[in-house]
């Protein structure tokens, strides 16, 4: 058995195991002679599907046979979906495309890919997670778990170099994402009486429009601009050719600028040769405003945290390649920033947690033939495994949709049991009761939001029921659970609610107390549920 770290990423992939010595380790991309893998999928022919860099290198082209950010798409309620040649792909289909080549690249060296950790964004909601691992199944993988993504990267911080009790800010500034996470580390007792080193999340911050990609499209102007100046014409002037011709540049421009202060990128102009160069400084000053932006976001996810104290902040993302991010992060947290594989620590995490988890469950013998290179031994993995525990926190705040009877109009209220950013797994019960006597069944409807109120009254339609979403609260209908109730029921009788939260779904429980008949569901998606026009079958609040 074999287990793997992915981290699946915006615009860049990445997948990790242990090596025999338990350390981890990034398998090569040897085609695109990288460590990672471009998320970009082309749609060639109805025979040929291309990920990775070849893809890549077509979005000019053919741009419309082209996804990317399919992340962005994935588990989200807009339902967009991809058609080439006549077949119809989800973002899910698309990710596990992406997840199958990766897959691929293990095979190919002689690997065998069995289970895995697939990486998620702290901030994902339970659809965008569930969706990710159904991503995972659909290419073949065993998902043991998913993690978050700056909880996977403190944990390949840790394990490098390891410290008690510690606050991080992880810093993570990818292709089109910007992510900004307080972890803390400290030691605590485990149940064999030794000590674990604990990793969980203190607060969270970002933006999932702010990225790498920023930073190409302000030097993709500036060279527009200098080419446009060198030929005395106007941007209007400019070629569809060569509009492509700057744009396949630009990446490779700025991935220079990272380790030289001046580049040259060589633009044909409508047939005629120019050169445009382009210094550190100028790249700089024309994105300096980017820099800024990611430094506010780290103040108001700090603002969430008055009293954490910042022990070291860890740079993570293909983007903190850039000098300027260093220094700017550096003036603001002098001595305390450290950069080890920016793009590659997230995956390396995941692959520590994957092989701690696959010990726990499968107790296996660490197979370290059948593989190349050698996977983990046993007592590695069982060093790991006693080593760290992790702990995450819920991304939404989770509950049941209920009638408030108590005032003078019944309103229809989110009762929040389990609130954003508590320890995972929560646990929590209520109690309520039929609307009237004689109710053949209630109709339990599970919710999640990003409100941190005890509860939220939603948007509801013209009939009063509440709309399955509502973006102001990020409110999200995961789906329902029916409750038969027995004949002659009074609506006196106690109905007792739970919701347990973790980090694979949503498990909703409701017990007739008054004959002990227990119906529960497990929520990983809303897709197939169907919003039911009345609101006859709720439950309510109070008694009366
Ligand atoms: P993701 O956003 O998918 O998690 P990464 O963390 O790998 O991806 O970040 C990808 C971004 O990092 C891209 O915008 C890429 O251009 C940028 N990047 C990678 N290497 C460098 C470098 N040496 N200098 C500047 N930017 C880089
Ligand atoms: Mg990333």
């Amino acid at each position: 058995m074999s287990t793997y770290g992915i981290d699946l990423g915006t615009t860049y992939s990445c997948v990790a195991r242990l090596d025999a010595n338990g350390n981890p380790e990034v398998i090569r991309n040897n085609e695109d002679n990288s460590n990672t893998l471009a998320s970009v999928v082309f749609f060639e022919n109805e025979n040929n599907v291309v990920v990775g860099q070849a893809a890549k290198e077509n979005i000019e082209t053919d741009g419309d046979r082209v996804v990317q950010f399919v992340k962005r798409e994935i588990g989200k309620a807009s339902n967009r979906t991809y058609t080439f040649d006549g077949k119809t792909y989800t973002p899910v289909e698309i990710s596990a495309l992406i997840l199958a080549r990766l897959k691929n690249i293990v095979e190919s060296q002689g690997g065998t890919i069995d289970n895995v950790v697939i990486t998620v964004p702290a901030y994902f909601g339970l659809e965008e997670r569930s969706a990710t691992k159904q991503a995972g199944e659909l290419a073949g993988l065993n998902v043991l778990s998913l993690i978050n993504e700056p909880t996977a990267a403190a944990l390949s911080y840790c394990a490098r170099q390891f410290q008690e009790d510690r606050t991080i800010l992880v810093y993570d500034l990818g292709g089109g994402t910007f992510d900004v996470t307080v972890v803390k580390m400290s030691m605590t007792p485990n149940e064999a009486g030794g000590d674990v080193q604990k990793i969980a999340v203190l607060a969270t911050g970002g933006d999932d429009q702010l990225g790498g990609k920023d930073w190409d499209d302000k030097l993709n102007n500036y060279i527009l601009q200098a080419c446009c100046d060198e030929n005395g014409i106007t941007a209007s002037d400019i070629e569809a050719e060569t509009r492509q011709d700057i744009r396949s540049k630009v990446e490779e421009a700025k991935r220079k600028l990272s380790q030289k202060e001046v580049t040259k990128v060589r633009i044909d102009v409508n047939g005629s040769r120019t050169e445009v160069v382009i210094t550190r400084k100028d790249f700089e000053r024309l994105t300096a405003d980017k820099v800024a932006q990611t430094m506010n976001f780290v103040d108001s996810t700090l603002a969430k945290v008055p009293d954490a104290v910042i022990d070291t902040v860890l740079l993570v993302g293909g983007s903190t390649y850039m000098p300027m991010i260093k220094k700017a992060v550096e003036e603001k947290f002098p001595g305390k920033v450290q950069q080890h594989d920016p793009d590659q620590a997230v995956a390396k995490g995941a692959a520590i947690y994957a092989s701690m988890l696959g010990l726990a469950i499968e107790g296996d013998a660490g197979d370290v033939e059948g593989s190349a290179g050698g996977d983990a031994s046993e007592d590695k993995r069982a060093e790991l495994a006693a080593k760290f525990s992790v702990e995450d926190q819920t991304p939404r705040s989770f509950g049941p949709g209920v009638i408030d009877t108590k005032g003078t109009k019944n309103k229809y209220i989110l009762e929040n049991f389990i609130k954003i950013g508590e320890k995972m797994p929560a646990v929590a019960t209520k109690t309520y009761y039929p609307i009237e006597d004689n109710q053949e069944r209630v109709r339990l409807r599970a919710f999640e939001n990003m409100s941190t109120e005890d509860a939220l009254i939603p948007s509801v339609d013209e009939e009063g029921n509440p709309q399955a979403t509502d973006p102001a609260n990020g409110v999200k209908l995961l789906g329902e659970l029916i409750v038969n109730l027995p004949p002659n029921t009074p609506k006196t009788t106690k109905i007792e609610v739970t919701f347990k939260v973790d980090a694979s779904g949503v498990h909703v429980e409701a017990v007739n107390t008054a004959t002990g008949d227990k119906f529960e569901t497990f929520l990983r998606t809303a897709s197939d549920v169907d919003i039911e026009k009345s609101a006859v079958h709720q439950l309510r609040i109070s008694s009366d």
